[in-house]
């Protein structure tokens, strides 16, 4: 998707190697035109799939996985995450590991908005060694519900989630493909 690249390019900070920070339009302060745009494209390279609701993970998954939810009119559930949570009968719950953070966070999802009938399409911001996707999923799986497909605005393509949920026979649609990084250079998959 040559504007989120474009924009990734201008306004995007490599804080090392490893490390993106979009805080201007993602992360921190929204462009929402431009998660419209984003919100379109996943509705594009996921039109030959029904789904009937998108799961995401609070805070920076909300906004793209909203403008699907609008422009398709489906309901957008987010994964709570609490550092400590105390166990609950009505809730699914999954680990997270926080590479940027460094530490484990748990997130729930209420059984109530998770149920077998569901056809999940699943959404988030960054997709880097594939914790965040890898809870979602489970939480999918815990509800008996279906998942059609997971959808990245930014996959780090040199860090192992994108391998992993692909191998493990998920469709992974990621928006702009980072292959690396070095000198704070930002480079993406095909480019020269
Ligand atoms: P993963 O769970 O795949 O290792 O990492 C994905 C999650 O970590 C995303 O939900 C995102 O919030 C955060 N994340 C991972 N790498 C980056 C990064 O380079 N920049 C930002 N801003 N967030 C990241």
């Amino acid at each position: 998707m040559d504007l989120l690249k474009q924009r990734i390019l201008n306004d995007g900070e490599a804080l090392n190697e490893n490390v993106l920070k979009v805080d201007s339009f993602l992360n921190h302060q929204i462009d929402p035109l431009l998660m419209k745009e984003v919100g379109q494209e996943f509705i594009h390279r996921f039109e030959d799939v029904e789904f009937n609701k998108v799961l995401t993970l609070e805070s920076s998954g909300i906004a793209p996985s909203v403008m699907v939810g609008l422009l398709l009119d489906i309901p957008v559930v987010f994964g709570r995450k609490r550092q400590s949570l105390t166990l609950s009968d009505d809730l699914y719950t999954s680990q997270v590991f926080s590479y940027t953070k460094q530490e484990t966070n748990t997130i729930a999802v209420a059984k109530k908005f998770l149920s077998k009938d569901d056809k999940v399409l699943i959404i988030d911001d960054f997709l880097a060694n594939g914790e965040a996707a890898g809870a979602l999923i489970d939480v999918v799986e815990q509800s008996g519900a279906e998942i059609v497909g997971v959808g990245i605005v930014i996959e780090k393509a040199f860090q192992s989630g994108g391998k992993i949920l692909r191998d493990k026979g998920y469709r992974v649609e990621s928006l702009a493909r980072i292959e690396s990084m070095y000198d704070k250079q930002v480079k993406f998959v095909g480019d020269n």
